[in-house]
């Protein structure tokens, strides 16, 4: 049955696909990206489909604030002392899944700006 999030991470949410799943709770869930960018990649999903930040609404507010403390909790059960937390909004920005989502990125030096 099809909620109208047709992404891949509507199908993650749905457990249609599988992911290495490293938290849920009400609000949302995180997995392993499939293709990590560095030696821990994970992302934050809302389980409500908000395809970017452009859509976010001000009473969503408590979930995007939810999703950030979210990524440090995971940072630091993942053992990092550093991270970046991305999220890629447009095509442009390089947003390819839209389903907001928050990358997790570390466990290696990261350059600055990113390409
Ligand atoms: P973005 O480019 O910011 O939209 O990020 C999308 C991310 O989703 C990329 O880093 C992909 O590697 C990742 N991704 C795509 N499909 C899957 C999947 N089935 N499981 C886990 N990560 C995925």
């Amino acid at each position: 049955m099809s909620d109208g999030n047709d992404t891949i991470f509507g199908r993650i949410l749905r457990g249609e696909i599988p992911s290495d799943r490293v938290h849920e709770d009400e609000h949302c869930i995180a997995f392993r990206d499939v293709a990590p960018q560095a030696p821990v990649h994970v992302l934050v999903i809302p389980r409500k489909h908000i395809p970017s930040l452009k859509e976010a609404q001000p009473e969503q507010e408590a979930l995007l604030g939810h999703l950030l403390l979210v990524a440090a909790q995971i940072a630091r059960q993942e053992g990092l002392e550093d991270w970046r937390t991305v999220i890629n909004t447009g095509a442009d920005a390089g947003q390819t899944v839209f389903h907001l989502h928050v990358h997790v990125i570390g466990g290696r030096p990261l350059a600055w700006p990113p390409g």
